[in-house]
């Protein structure tokens, strides 16, 4: 792989079989993986094109136990990686070769629902679908919904604050959670926020969230529950070219229009997802838009006619409303299998996750298929349309020599465009080991030194997930004091990837 992590810590490595043993005190002896082979499962997460079995991988069930994990490892300068259910894609939970992977698939409890204060207190490797699950029997869900929604951990949902279709409308997982419990790399357990709206004090939970497990371990969540709306319906829309689709977008937001979810699909992927799963996606269209309105049914009657309307007027060319539950549920199958899709018709994908402004929309899209052209790569476009949230999806062979480089290279030119036209670098995977070096395209040197500060109040040690999010590791002690002299870096000795 072209991507440089951490050099292996030798001295680290060859107390493999005692820092196993120790690990073996704190849990139930079953639950340390040292196994080569078996330490293999856990290389690799939706980031597939990286690889690294963890040096030993570690399975809590108990808070106690992480805590007393973290602990350990804190005093014996063992990193740590934390892990849900390996679904990132952008490389978060990549394994280390010198350090523990935390695998938190033994907290799959949900432990408490309250509908009157309407919240679930989960652990954090429930997965995020079992939450509405647990609560629809009473006509409750969990908003923030992600196309990995059947395989994806709360944990890894609040590290990466992911998002769903259905965010546009109801907030990512910021939005929706009210409270953690937090292991710190010393093994202290924190609790933060909880069933009141607006704990006192400064807000660490908004920092927790979408802090990649890099600040401490996940050990429960809160979340906010919803009653389901009354009516839901949806819209499958087909433009006749992007640029119609993206001003129809654009068109819907202007007129205070907030749809549930507002998601685009571009040719390549309309065909794939549709022959994956055969739900009527119009194949003579470049661009197709699925809309949800939800509320009561009036309510939801009247945003159906307004959004066709405007539609019509933006150049729709195909409009169909869902006629029954089971028809929304179907026309949003296809979009929600849009990745495994791809599977069909190349052997790899590399999945970009970048925001820009609704209306840079048919721009971008435009420089993209150019940037296609130049690498000789094909790429495809599921996104949620609604928040300028891009999902490019390009295709490539990792078996023929040099795709994967160049599928990487394209992926960049693709973030850097996003950036330019005053986006953002990520919309909902994180930074991982994917953007970790092109944080810089987006931030400066000062504010990535700020950033960092905040990483070193929560693990001074830079134990807990490193090589991951930031480009240059600085000791903490350093941060602040970065400064070239006669081309000599003060602190040589510190990895810098
Ligand atoms: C087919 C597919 C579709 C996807 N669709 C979406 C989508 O629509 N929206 C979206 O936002 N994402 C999507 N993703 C990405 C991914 O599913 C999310 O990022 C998800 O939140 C990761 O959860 P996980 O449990 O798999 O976490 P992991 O992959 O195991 O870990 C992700 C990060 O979280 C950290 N972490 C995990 N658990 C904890 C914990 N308990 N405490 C502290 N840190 C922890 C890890 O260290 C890592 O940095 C998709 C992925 C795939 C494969």
């Amino acid at each position: 792989m072209s991507l440089q992590m951490p050099l292996p810590d030798l001295a680290i490595l060859a107390r493999r079989s005692e820092i196993a043993a120790a690990m073996r005190t704190l849990v139930p002896p079953a639950h340390v993986i040292d196994d080569a082979d078996a330490v293999r499962v856990y290389e690799s997460d939706g980031l597939t094109a990286y690889r690294q079995p963890p040096m030993l991988v570690v399975l809590p069930e108990t808070t106690a136990q992480v805590s007393a994990i973290l602990d350990w490892c804190h005093r014996e300068g063992v990193k740590v990686v934390p892990r849900g259910a390996g679904t990132s894609l952008s490389g978060g939970a990549l394994p280390l070769a010198d350090a523990v992977l935390l695998g938190m698939a033994k907290f799959n409890r949900v432990l408490d629902v309250d509908y009157g204060d309407r919240l679930a207190v989960v652990q954090p490797g429930v997965t995020n679908l079992a939450v509405t699950r647990a609560v629809e029997d009473r006509g409750f869900y969990y908003a923030p919904d992600p196309s990995s929604q059947i395989a994806c951990s709360i944990g890894g949902n609040v590290a990466e604050n992911s998002g769903g279709v259905h965010c546009l409308k109801y907030g990512l997982t910021t939005n929706n959670v009210m409270g953690v419990e937090f292991v710190l790399m010393d093994g202290e357990v924190l609790r933060l926020g909880g069933c009141a709206l607006d704990p006192a004090g400064l807000d660490l939970l908004g920092v927790i969230v979408g802090s990649e497990g890099l600040l401490g371990v996940v050990t429960e969540v809160t979340v906010r529950i919803l009653p389901r709306p009354e009516t839901a319906r949806a819209l499958l829309i087909g433009f006749a070219t992007v640029a119609d689709a993206g001003a129809c977008v654009a068109a819907v937001i202007a007129a205070g229009i907030i749809p549930a979810g507002m998601e685009m699909m571009d040719r390549m992927a309309i065909h794939a997802a549709e022959a994956f799963v055969n739900v009527g996606y119009p194949l003579d269209v470049a661009a197709l838009l699925i809309v949800e309105l939800d509320g009561v049914e009036a309510e939801c009657d009247h945003l159906v006619e307004e959004v066709e309307a405007i539609a019509r007027a933006n150049g729709a060319v195909s409009v169909r409303l869902s006629q029954s539950e089971e028809e929304r549920i179907a026309f949003w199958a296809g979009r929600k299998a849009a990745f495994p899709a791809m599977g069909r018709i190349a052997p790899d994908f590399y999945c970009m996750d970048g925001t820009i402004p609704r209306r840079r929309l048919p721009e971008v899209l435009e420089r993209m298929a150019k940037l296609s052209e130049q690498y000789g790569l094909a790429v495809a476009n599921v996104f949620h349309a609604g928040d300028g949230n891009l999902h490019p999806l390009i295709l490539y062979d990792a078996n023929a020599p040099g795709e994967l480089e160049r599928a990487e290279a394209f992926g960049t030119d693709i973030l850097r465009l996003c950036v330019e036209v005053g986006g953002v670098l990520t919309g909902e995977h994180g930074v991982g080991v994917e953007k970790r070096d092109l944080m810089p395209v987006m931030f400066g040197e000062i504010d990535l030194a700020h950033q960092q500060r905040v990483k070193c109040a929560f693990d001074p040690l830079l134990l807990l997930n490193p090589g991951k999010m930031f480009p240059v590791l600085h000791r903490c002690a350093e941060l602040g004091r970065m400064h070239v002299h006669r081309g000599a870096l003060p602190f040589p000795e510190l990895p810098r990837f």
